[in-house]
């Protein structure tokens, strides 16, 4: 029987080891992981923290009991410590510490991304905390049980989740960004709106602010730098960006590309014989730049996971490609993106045009209607590039957003996002759909003669 050794056991390894036993359940899948956590969302990590979802275990996407009654054999609390390519083995040391060479016809690498520590004085010392794994939540927790105010270093969408998540425990949070504007994934005036929205919900958020030091004094941590009112804190919270966790692939002489991420070609597959690899230990293929990129989110580790599994028995599925596609709630706010923004396709040489309005999510007549900023990015040649979504979070950003990354997916332009047969009614949307008036907005300003009807 084939021996097919998948090292993690999160979002990249379980999407490659379920894909590959439903595939062939003659093939013999061995699923690793460093912890005890398979399949865990640790996408939920915030909404535990909040006390919005009170059980832990409610994070898990999937059972023990489930996973391993696919056929799966799982080793929780198992580190690979050393691939050996040539020999086709993987050292491993278990709970015990035990150490041995496990065989492979097949191996899958899905370790994913490790948090950047920042070069900030007295980063290292108790009371400061990264946050990715089960483990670093539970270490948190306990300090947070203890804590009545918290500073949160990075405004990216995980400080940003976790400020409205310690807001909802009933702490004060203060937020410190060293960009102009959180949330950098959007334009500095849409990442505007959403510092206006902690600002309004109490987080005390400085930008343009470069942490440099924390220190202790008294029974307190203190964090500052330069541009910044030096924060109090009870706990600090470290959560600026991840790096791929590719140091076993690199040791082992298989090649590393974008970021230091494995290089793989679209069916996942590294520069090693029978050696694949998926998620956020690896580069994304950008679907409309047609090149390598790296962009860690757990859709596409999900995406890539399954490819690796469905090649590693013997498919030849090629990955589609990423468009970066994200949403994420920050208290009553959704902010979403897809594609390209106007700087990004003009630094690949395109020729961008941007145009953004402001409109209702549904019929204003009916109670609840919440205010959305649209904003379409489109090559002047009508090519569809992308769009940035804001609004309330019951407004249905995400749907808006997922219609433009289906319409970037099939290719489409600009115009033909005004004549696709969305669905209304007036209490969840209007005839046109925001989409659709953002769309004909763009048409007018770039092309007057193509605008055609006006909502
Ligand atoms: C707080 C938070 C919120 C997030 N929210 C979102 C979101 O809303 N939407 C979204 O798309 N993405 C989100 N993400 C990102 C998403 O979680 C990741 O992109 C996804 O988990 C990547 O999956 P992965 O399997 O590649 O890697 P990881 O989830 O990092 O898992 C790596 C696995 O490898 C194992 N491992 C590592 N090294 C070894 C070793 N040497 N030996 C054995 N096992 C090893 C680990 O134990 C683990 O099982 C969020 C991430 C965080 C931290």
């Amino acid at each position: 029987m084939p021996h097919l050794l998948v090292i993690g056991g999160s979002d990249a390894g379980i999407s490659a080891s379920l894909r590959a036993r439903e595939l062939d359940p003659a093939t013999d899948v061995t699923m690793v992981l460093a912890d005890a956590f398979p399949n865990f969302s640790i996408c939920g990590i915030p909404f535990y923290l909040s006390g919005e979802t009170p059980d832990w275990r409610h994070l898990a996407h999937r059972t023990r009991e489930e996973i391993e009654a696919t056929g799966l054999a799982v080793r929780t609390d198992t580190r690979a410590l050393e691939f050996d390519i040539g020999g086709r083995r993987v050292q491993l040391a278990g709970p015990d510490g035990r150490e041995e060479w496990c065989p492979y016809d097949r191996l899958v690498i899905g370790t994913g991304a490790v948090p950047i520590e920042p070069p900030i004085d007295g980063i290292r010392q108790e009371g400061v905390h990264l946050l990715r794994t089960m483990g670093d939540t539970f270490a948190l927790e306990e300090r947070l049980d203890r804590a009545e105010r918290a500073v949160i270093v990075g405004g990216g969408y995980i400080g940003l989740e976790m400020a409205d998540a310690l807001t909802h425990r009933g702490l004060g949070v203060t937020l410190l960004e060293q960009a102009p504007e959180v949330m950098t994934t959007v334009d500095v005036d849409l990442g505007a709106i959403v510092s206006q929205e902690l600002l309004r919900r109490g987080v005390d958020v400085q930008t343009s602010a470069l942490v440099e030091r924390i220190e202790r004094r008294g029974g307190r941590l203190v964090v500052s730098g330069t541009d910044l009112s030096p924060a109090e804190a009870d706990v600090v919270i470290v959560v600026v960006s991840v790096r791929p966790d590719s140091a076993l692939a690199r040791e082992a002489g298989i090649a590393l590309g974008v970021r230091g991420a494995i290089a793989v070609d679209r069916r996942m597959r590294t520069d090693a014989p029978d050696v694949f690899a998926a998620g956020d230990c690896v580069e994304t293929w950008h679907r409309l730049l047609a090149k390598r990129t790296y962009m860690p989110l757990g859709t596409t580790a999900h995406k890539q996971g399954r490819i690796a599994g469905e090649n590693a028995v013997g498919g030849e599925r090629e990955f589609e490609g990423s468009l970066g596609t994200q949403v994420v709630k920050v208290f009553d706010l959704a902010i979403a993106r897809t594609g390209l923004r106007d700087d990004e396709a003009r630094r690949e040489g395109m020729n961008p045009a941007t145009t953004q309005i402001r409109t209702w999510d549904h019929k204003v007549y009916y109670p609840g209607a919440t205010p959305m900023e649209l904003r379409i990015t489109g090559d002047r040649d009508g090519r569809l590039l992308g769009a940035q979504i804001v609004g309330d979070h019951r407004g249905e950003v995400a749907k808006r957003i997922d219609v433009v990354a289906t319409a970037l997916s099939a290719g489409m332009r600009v115009e033909d996002l005004s004549s696709l047969d969305l669905s209304y009614t007036p209490p969840l949307g209007s005839p046109w759909d925001p989409i659709q008036m953002a769309a004909q907005d763009w048409l007018r300003a770039t092309a007057p003669a193509q605008a055609g009807a006006a909502p």
